[in-house]
């Protein structure tokens, strides 16, 4: 049977009555009010009444009834299998002191089988008085007959139990592995239970793996929570060989997320083997980037940086354990580029940022001019000098406004007013050319884009001590927010040409907000709801 003409000229849907903000282009002058999708990719831009008519009877049309939509948000940095966990782990995020912290994870260890491992954790010390570093014996009697493991908000140190010390073999007699510190008591020598970076791979060595039937379910928990709070594709950048777990829930039809996912550099060869490259298709997952770390991170401080931080005498943070031995992270980083790969390095303290733009800059010339997108992860604290450099090399600054609303409350008498100058610079990185992609690097964050949004225009630290907002010269507009979020963070995976704006020919990936976020004052986004998810054309979300 020939289609008849309605059919064969109908699209699948069409959204009218919207208020759009196509982030297509320079200019965002375009403000058309309809959208038609056809398939999983959009196929008319325009008015309401014209694409309206494009309705035939299978046509589901969507009244936006005059609210805001964009395109689907694009988190440029998270853990998506963690997220999935934690979802369901014990969240120590927002408890408020040591006593609460050990409240809850005795708590939790009350219901707890017997040997079960305690993991997941988010607790940030900087939220309790005076900052202390919590320790083993906060949680030892509770947690008798479980190990416990629980990462700090940043996953950058993590405090262990007695038990799993044990189980782990770390002791009084281990020495620091480098890039790592165990940290210790001052008389006894003893390990608090803390570990720094490395030090925490002795407990990741005795943690079981979870198995596969796990890993599906916290996946399908992070696509869920992705597709409500209107985030359409992620980037995990140390995804590894969780891209199995994402295809296969691709292939079931319930990946409501797009992938693109990076391996440890470490096991770069892994991802070298796959044929797949960054530019390579518009896939639910993708793969073709590694991610190397160059230091530590800074609530942690193991994020090297030139000068001592001001609070620890005679510390500048450390180099992380891949820079070591001296060339091996140049050597990686050279041959991820020959092979293709797209390149990504943690960098937190300018030291790390310094050296990373220094390892681009040498793999660029050696290996010849080609479209390689080398990428900063959190480019947090920047000499100015090197600001321009991002600009200049066309080093992709993958940052997390987030984290600056929340290190912003206690890290300005750790670095010094001078080095406040490039810390979470991103008005500056804009102005120097750079390509800025915005993420939550969730768990550390919440995934919300609303929080990140809200952060990054405008800077009020979390313990609301800066109304005004901090370092406020570095905002970012709503609509710069915005490029970054979607735009800017397609083109860090190779995707523009994909998606990130909406224009015929884009993947259907679009947001209707509950909130016009443009008319709203901006302290107020963070109450904005994402009433309607699409991602490739299928609706995953509707309030
Ligand atoms: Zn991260």
């Amino acid at each position: 049977m020939r289609p008849s003409l309605d059919t064969q000229f109908a699209v699948d849907c069409v959204i009218i009555n919207a208020d759009i903000r196509t982030l297509a282009g320079a200019g965002s002058l375009q403000r058309p009010s309809a959208v038609a999708v056809r398939g999983n990719r959009i196929s008319h831009v325009g008015e309401s009444a014209a694409l309206g008519a494009l309705a035939g009877k299978n046509t589901r049309v969507i009244d936006a009834r005059g609210r805001l939509l964009l395109p689907g948000f694009n988190d440029a940095h998270v853990h998506f299998m963690e997220g999935g966990f934690a979802l369901a782990n014990l969240d120590l995020r927002d408890a408020a002191s040591p006593e609460e912290f050990t409240r809850r994870v005795a708590e939790w260890a009350g219901r707890a089988p017997s040997g079960r491992w305690i993991t997941g954790g988010g607790w940030d010390h900087e939220r309790w008085p005076g900052a202390p570093l919590p320790t083993r014996k906060m949680i030892d009697s509770a947690t008798a007959r479980n190990p416990v493991f629980l990462s700090r908000a940043d996953g950058h140190c993590a405090l262990a139990n007695s038990l799993a010390l044990n189980l782990a073999g770390v002791t009084r007699a281990s020495a620091d592995p480098p890039g790592g510190v165990i940290v210790r008591e001052p008389e006894s020598g003893e390990p608090t239970g803390l570990l720094k970076d490395a030090a925490m791979n002795a407990l990741w060595r005795v943690l079981p793996p979870p198995e596969r039937a796990e890993k599906l379910t916290a996946a399908r928990r992070a696509t869920d929570h992705a597709a409500r709070l209107g985030v359409t594709s992620v980037q995990d950048v140390l995804a590894g060989d969780d891209v199995e777990i994402y295809r296969a829930l691709a292939a079931a039809g319930e990946l409501k997320t797009r992938v693109y996912a990076m391996y440890p550099i470490a096991r770069w060869l892994q991802a070298a083997a796959n044929p797949e490259r960054p530019q390579s298709g518009g896939g639910l997952v993708r793969a073709g980037g590694v991610k190397g770390f160059c230091d530590g991170s800074l609530g942690s401080a193991t994020a090297w940086f030139f000068e001592p931080y001001l609070d620890e005498a005679g510390n500048r943070g450390l180099a992380g354990e891949e820079m070591f031995p001296e060339g091996a992270m140049l050597r990686r980083v050279l041959e991820c580029d020959r092979a293709g790969l797209q390149v990504a390095l943690h960098a937190i303290g300018d030291r790390a940022n310094f050296e990373a733009l220094d390892l681009f800059q040498t793999a660029a010339a050696r290996n010849g001019e080609r479209d390689r997108r080398f990428r900063i992860e959190h480019a947090q604290h920047l000499r100015p000098a090197d600001i321009p450099r991002f600009g200049r090399q066309g080093v992709i600054a993958s940052v997390q406004p987030y984290h600056a609303v929340d290190d912003g409350r206690w890290c300005g008498p750790r670095l010094g007013p001078e080095r406040l100058k490039g810390t979470y610079a991103f008005r500056s990185l804009l102005r120097a050319g750079a390509a800025l992609a915005l993420g939550t690097d969730w768990t550390v964050a919440p995934l919300d884009p609303m929080l990140t949004l809200a952060a990054a225009v405008t800077r009020r630290t979390l313990d609301g001590k800066n109304p005004g907002g901090w370092l406020p010269e570095e905002k970012l507009t709503l609509e710069e927010a915005l490029r970054a979020y979607t735009s800017s963070s397609a083109w860090a995976e190779f995707a523009e040409r994909e998606k990130g704006s909406i224009a015929p020919g884009q993947l259907a990936d679009l947001v209707i907000v509950d909130k016009n976020l443009f008319a709203i004052p901006p302290e107020e986004i963070p109450t904005a709801r994402v009433a309607l998810t699409m991602t490739g054309g299928r609706v995953v979300w509707e309030a």
